[in-house]
C-alpha cells in the first residue's frame, strides 16, 4: 500500500499569534513555523502502517513556497520515505490545495491519502473533503483509529454520542483527529538521515490550473480582552449580582 500524506507549514502552536497593525492579516515575520499538528499525526499513522508491513512507501507532500521544505524534512525525519514540494508563491486556499493534491495523486497513484482534519492557521477543515469529492474517492474524516483489510480501510470516528466505524474501499481519503495516535519525536540520527532522503520540487502550476484565491480577507482583529472577574463572598451575593447587575437571571 502506497500512502501519501499532505502536510502544511503553519505557525507553531506554541506561538502567541500577533495581528498586523493594519489589520490585513497575521504577522508572520520572525515567527516559528512548524508542521501542522494534525499532519504530524498523519505522518505517524502512515509510518506505523509501514512498520507493520502494510504500507510499502510513505510520501509526504506539501504545497507552498520554497520555505515549506523545512516541514518536509521534519516529515522525513519522522519516517516518511520521500517528499514532494508542489511549489508556488500564490496564496493557497483549500480549493487550490485540493486541486494541486489531485494533480500529484494522479501522478503518484497512492492507495491511501491522509490529511489533517484541519490546519491550525486557517481552521478551514475543507481540504480533505474537497479532495475526495474531486477524486470521486470515499472519505472518512476525523479518524481516531485506522485498521486495514485487503483492499479497504476501517476508520473509527467520534460522532455525537459515540463512535462510528466506516469501511472504505481503497483508494480513499482519510483525515486525522487528535486521538488517532501520539506522534514520536524525531531522533537526532533520523534528523541526520532525513537530510539525505529524496525531496522533489515540482511546479504547482504543472499539476493544476486556476489556483487564485476565491475568498478575500477583509480584516483580521485580536479578540477583545476579557474584563477581570470579581470574587463574591456568598451565594446570596452571587445571585444578587446575576439578577440586579448582570441581569441574566
Ligand atoms: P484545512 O482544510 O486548510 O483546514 O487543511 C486540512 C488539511 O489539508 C491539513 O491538515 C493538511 O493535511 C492539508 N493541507 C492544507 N493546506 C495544505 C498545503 N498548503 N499543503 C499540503 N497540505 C495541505
Amino acid at each position: 500500500m502506497k500512502v501519501l500524506v499532505a502536510v502544511k507549514r503553519v505557525i507553531d502552536y506554541n506561538v502567541k499569534v500577533r495581528v498586523k497593525s493594519d489589520g490585513s492579516g497575521v504577522d508572520l515575520s520572525g515567527v516559528k513555523m512548524s508542521l501542522n499538528p494534525f499532519d504530524e499525526i498523519g505522518i505517524e499513522e502512515a509510518v506505523r502502517l509501514k512498520e507493520k508491513g502494510i504500507a510499502t512507501e510513505v510520501i509526504a507532500v506539501t504545497c507552498g513556497t520554497q520555505a515549506c521544505q523545512d516541514v518536509l524534512r521534519t516529515a522525513l525525519a519522522l519516517g516518511a520515505d520521500r517528499a514532494i514540494l508542489a511549489e508556488t508563491d500564490v496564496e493557497l486556499q483549500p480549493l487550490a490545495v485540493a486541486k494541486i493534491l489531485k494533480g500529484l495523486i494522479t501522478k503518484e497513484a497512492p492507495d491511501l491519502v491522509i490529511l489533517g482534519k484541519q490546519a491550525i492557521d486557517d481552521d478551514c477543515n475543507q481540504t480533505g473533503q474537497m479532495l475526495s469529492a474531486m477524486l470521486g474517492w470515499g472519505q472518512a474524516t476525523f479518524a481516531s483509529r485506522i485498521e486495514t483489510e485487503t483492499g479497504a480501510v476501517l476508520v473509527a470516528r467520534e460522532i455525537d454520542g459515540g463512535m462510528e466505524t466506516l469501511r472504505l474501499a481503497l483508494p480513499a481519503v482519510v483525515t486525522t483527529d487528535l486521538r488517532l495516535n501520539e506522534p514520536r519525536y524525531a531522533s537526532l540520527p533520523s534528523i541526520m538521515k532525513a537530510k539525505k532522503k529524496p525531496l522533489e520540487i515540482i511546479s504547482a502550476g504543472d499539476l493544476a490550473t486556476d489556483l487564485a484565491p476565491r475568498i478575500n480577507t477583509l480584516s483580521v482583529a485580536e479578540p477583545t480582552t476579557r474584563k477581570a472577574g470579581v470574587k463574591v463572598a456568598s451565594i446570596t451575593e452571587l445571585v444578587d449580582k446575576l439578577k440586579n447587575e448582570v441581569k441574566v437571571i
